[in-house]
Order: structure tokens, then sequence, then C-alpha cells
């Protein structure tokens, strides 16, 4: 059996959903040990055991919250020391990805980064990245173990299989030389109400929407749902709404039950974002846009007057 490890990223002693999701294709590929650490990686380690991990190491030092990358660094190069892994896999996060890139240099092996997949084919791990845009999938394999490959978030569902981990503390100490940068400050952006890439109701709007002035109306169908709103590329380049919000190639993947696409014509390189939305229904005045093949329902028509009569209904059916 391969040995795999899960990086399990915590953020502010919460568990990151992502971790979760690789842990569902990790029991799948062999005997998964997470690895957490930081507030909250006790709590964790039991969501992890009923995900599948066999082992979670962990280890709740402060630094691990206060430091940027270099403590997590030192915590897996040391772990590592002491039973190598086949593969590691991380969420292709920012915080993550600092963790990784230095792991990977430290263990003198390269990474696969941006992976939409993972498989075993022959006794070797095998990567599937999406370049131009997602138009086309590179099978990547390392020709070195450990394999690092970092996956972009929602590419797999994450789903309890039962079970309980044993848990290893981590017996080490952080010293001085692991405490090089300092995260002097977090800022959360106010205008998030559910988060885009949970939401189970997303709505995006393109440059359809006419400008910044109408994106209130897509807010107001999202407290209708219960969803959040995401953008194109194109108006978050424009300045009309943050880039916390872009869903695409350069922006976030989501992976929703119901995705709206509000005057947004379906480049490849946004729909490679939200293409494993269950449900798509796209609003486009042009019947011919490309994100009308890919849509399960397709509305035809004016934006600027389908979203508010929309919303209108859903306020009048929950009266
Ligand atoms: C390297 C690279 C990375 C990129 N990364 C991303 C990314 O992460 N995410 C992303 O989104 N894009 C990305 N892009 C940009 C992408 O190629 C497109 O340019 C962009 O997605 C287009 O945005 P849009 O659909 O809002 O605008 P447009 O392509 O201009 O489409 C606007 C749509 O609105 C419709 N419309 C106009 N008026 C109305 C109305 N009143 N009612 C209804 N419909 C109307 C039009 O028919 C049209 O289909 C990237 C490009 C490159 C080169």
């Amino acid at each position: 059996m391969a040995k795999i490890w899960v990086y399990a990223e915590l953020h502010q002693g919460k568990l990151q959903p992502t971790s979760l999701e690789l842990m569902a294709r990790a029991r799948e590929l062999g005997d998964v040990e997470a690895i957490a650490l930081g507030a909250g990686a006790r709590a964790a380690a039991a969501t992890l055991g009923k995900h599948g991990a066999k082992v979670v190491h962990l280890n709740e030092d402060q630094a691990f919250d206060d430091f940027i990358a270099e403590p997590a660094t030192d915590a897996l190069a040391w772990l590592y020391q002491r039973g190598a892994p086949d593969l590691i896999l991380f969420g292709f996060t920012p915080d993550s990805r600092e963790v990784a890139g230095r792991l990977a240099a430290r263990l003198g092996v390269g990474l696969i980064a941006n992976a939409g997949d993972v498989a075993a084919t022959d006794g070797a791990f095998i990567a599937q990245v999406p370049y131009f845009g997602g138009a086309k999938v590179a099978s990547m394999r390392a020709n070195r173990k450990p394999v690092i490959v970092l996956v972009r978030p929602k590419s797999f569902e994450a789903s309890e299989a039962g079970g309980s981990a044993d848990i290893k503390e981590l017996a080490l100490a952080i010293g001085d030389s692991s405490k090089r940068a300092r995260i002097t400050e977090r800022v959360v952006e106010a205008s998030e109400k559910v988060k885009l890439e949970d939401a189970k109701v997303v709505i995006s709007g393109g440059r359809g929407m006419g400008g910044p002035a109408n994106f209130p109306l897509l807010e107001d169908l999202a407290d209708a749902l219960g969803g959040a709103v995401g953008a194109s590329r194109a108006v978050v380049d424009a300045g009309w709404v943050p880039y916390s919000m872009q869903v695409g190639q350069t922006g976030k993947s989501v992976r929703p039950g119901v995705y709206i696409a509000v005057g947004i014509s379906g480049a490849m390189q946004h729909t490679v974002g939200m293409k494993a939305s269950k449900v798509i229904i796209a609003i486009n005045k042009d019947a011919e846009a490309p994100i009308m093949k890919m849509a399960d329902l397709g509305v035809v028509g004016d934006a600027l007057k389908i979203v508010p009569a929309l919303t209108a209904a859903l306020k009048a059916r929950k009266g």
C-alpha cells in the first residue's frame, strides 16, 4: 500500500474544506496520514479520521499560526526524516503553496502544481494538470519520490468514510530559525456573506451586467437564494468588483449545486472554474454565447430585467 500524506490546512483554528476534499481521493490511493499544525489541530483530527486518515500527526504550537510557512515546512521535513511517504497532497491554496514549495526545495524534489486530479497507474502517481486555460490537460508524472502534488480546491467531493485516526503528537520544538516572517495582520473581506467557494448557489456576473451599479441586483438574488456572488475576470479587471469574487483559471474554482452565469460569455478561462457545478443556468441576451452550450438551462434575454423579476418571484414565493 502506498503511503500518502495529506497536509490538513488550518486557518485560524478551522480545518479548510480543501483538506477534506483531498482526503476523499487520498484514501483511494493508499494509507493516509494527515498532518495538522496549529490551533485547532486536535479538534480537526477527529474529522480527518472520519474522512479516512489512519494517523493524524499534530502539533498545536502557536508558531504555526503566527509565522508564515517556515514552521510548517520544518515540521514536515522533520516528520519526513522519520518515515517518508510516497505522495504528499496539498491544496492549491495560497498558504499551502508556500509550504509545499519550501518543502520540495528542502527535499530536493519537484512538485506538480494546479492539478485537477491525481491517480495511481502502474505504481506511479499521475496528476492531471489543465493548461491553455483548461482547453488541454497534461498528464504529469514525477520521477522522484516523494511526489508532491498541489490540487485545485473543489477538484474532489469531500465525503466521510467512517473510522477514526490514531493521534501522534509531533514532538518537535519550533526554533527561532523558523520564525523569520511573522503574520502582522489579517484582513477579512467584509463583502463575503456566504463564502464563494463554499456556497451551494453561486450567481456570477459578467460584462453583460453593464456596470458596477447593477451588481446589487445579483446580491439581491443571492440573498433570496442564500447564495454568494461571483464574477468574471472582465469585470474584476474593470474594477467593478474585488478580485476575491473572480471565478476561473486565475480566480477561484467553485462547485456549487447551482451556478447562475449572468451576462457571462463563457470563455474557457471562466468555465474551467465552474464547470464542475451540478446545475448550470445561463442568462444571456445572446442565444449563441458559448456558455449556452454548457448550460443545463439557458435563459435568453436582458439580465437587467430578468434578474430583478426572478428575485421578486422568489421573494413572493417565500411570502
Ligand atoms: C491567461 C488568462 C486567464 C484568464 N482568467 C480568467 C478567469 O479566471 N476568469 C474569467 O472569468 N476570465 C478569465 N480570463 C478572461 C476570459 O478569457 C474572458 O475574457 C472573460 O471571462 C470574459 O468575461 P465576460 O464573460 O464577463 O465578458 P464578455 O466576454 O464580454 O461577455 C459578456 C456577455 O454578456 C452578454 N450580455 C451583454 N449584455 C447583456 C445583457 N443586458 N443581458 C444578458 N447578457 C448580456 C453578452 O452576450 C456576452 O455573452 C482569462 C484570460 C486569460 C488570457
